[in-house]
């Protein structure tokens, strides 16, 4: 620790976590990895990529390898607001972010002040819990089931939260295909939050870089174009859908509330990459997009349907896990006795790894779950895989 009395406060919070501490043992080539999210490279479209790489240059010139303005280029704003909001938005109600975590950490810059309450799912998406941790946010934890948030303990957090004379600054939520648990919250419960941030006045920050990623292709509406009231704050990527390299994503929400995130976000990178930008809009707005999503759709639709039936056939009885609809990934609960944490050690004596659910639980709960990815694996890697941790499990069955 030769440089610790030079360190920041806020450089001192940032511990490497945990899991990444786990992961280190997962990168021996025998290891079947069901931990990763990385999307599947598969659904990367290269050649496409390489194409309008240099047509951008040709068509946009130095306009395209220039620093751009802090917003993002108003070509893409536009596309997506179009396209991805909704609902009405004008540019004002757009900006472009260095991908969604970006966008996280801004969130927590403009709203969180030191023990200020945010509610959070319980799982909830690990890179939130990171970046709203730097802010020193007070993690208010409501459970999920397979509908979502649980209404019902989400209005008790709050009254508890009253009780002290307090209230939410925000509720974040993955609202589909959720980063761990696999769920996707209802229509119901999407209006009823709605109701009750009004009542409360708080804000929603919806997370949803899984949306296009959708098996059923029946969409729920967002959080966000259910909103009348000018409460949600809505975040989404290209990652998922395009390249997560690109480091590429968008805020819709208020203007005065972008207007803000504008300012600090000036002061973090000036502004997002602008060739990438204009090499996404290309892409984008050449209907690429939408036929892409139809392979993306498959891919992982295949990658599912692998991993559920081995599931089925593979896990005993006494697990139960989530059904995705959508995304990356199955949330499965072991029995309370097993503490998942402590049977990783044995998953990689059987060449096999997962995320401790843990991990995602900002209460430190949740010892007995684990997230399994169908994403990135192949579909023997999945079966294969899901085989040796059902032996591994089977063993610590009473
Ligand atoms: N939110 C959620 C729920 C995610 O799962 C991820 C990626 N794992 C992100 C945000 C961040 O994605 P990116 O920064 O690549 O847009």
């Amino acid at each position: 620790m030769k440089f610790e009395r030079f360190f920041s406060e806020t450089a001192k919070k940032a511990k490497a976590s945990a899991i990444r501490e786990l992961l280190k043992l997962v990168s021996k080539p025998e290891i079947t990895s069901l931990a990763g999210g990385l999307p599947d490279p598969a659904t990367f479209p290269k050649e496409q990529i390489k194409k309008i790489s240099s047509e951008v240059i040709d068509k946009y010139g130095d306009r395209a390898l220039q620093y751009g303005i802090t917003e993002g280029i108003p070509e893409l704003r536009e596309w997506l607001g179009k396209n991805f909001a909704g609902k009405d938005v004008s540019l004002d109600n757009v900006i472009i972010t260095s991908a969604s975590q970006q966008g996280l950490d801004l969130i927590g810059n403009v709203f969180i002040d030191p023990g200020d309450p945010i509610i959070v799912e319980l799982p909830t998406y690990l890179g939130g819990i990171s970046a709203f941790k730097m802010y020193d946010a007070r993690f208010i934890g409501v459970k999920l089931d397979d509908d979502g948030l649980i209404i019902d303990e989400l209005k008790d957090k709050i009254i508890s939260l009253k009780k002290e004379g307090k209230k939410p600054k925000f509720l974040y939520t993955v609202s589909n295909f959720h980063n761990p648990a696999g769920v996707t919250l209802s229509l119901e419960r999407r209006k009823e939050i709605l109701d009750i941030a009004k009542e409360n006045d708080f804000l929603i920050i919806e997370d949803d870089p899984y949306h296009f990623i959708n098996f059923k292709g029946e969409d729920v509406p967002s959080i966000y174009s259910l909103d009348t009231d000018d409460r949600v704050i809505l975040l989404g990527t290209f990652s998922k859908i395009l390249t997560p390299g690109f480091r590429l994503g968008w805020i819709f929400g208020p203007e005065e509330i972008l207007y803000k995130i504008v300012q600090l976000k000036q002061a973090k990178d000036l502004c997002t990459n602008t060739f990438v930008q204009y090499i996404a809009y290309e892409y984008a707005n050449t209907g690429a997009m939408e036929e892409h999503f139809d392979l993306i759709v498959k891919i992982y639709k295949e990658k599912r349907d692998v991993m559920l039936s081995a599931l089925n056939k593979y896990f005993p009885k006494e697990v139960k896990w989530t059904k995705p609809e959508g995304g990356f990934f199955v949330f499965a609960y072991l029995p309370e006795y097993i503490d998942a944490d402590k049977m990783f050690y044995d998953a990689i004596e059987e060449n096999v790894a997962y995320v401790i659910g843990s991990a995602f639980y900002p209460d430190g709960s949740g010892k007995n779950t684990m997230r399994l990815s169908f994403c990135y694996p192949s579909k023997e890697q999945i079966e294969e895989g899901i085989k040796r941790l059902g032996s591994v499990i089977r063993k610590k069955i009473k």
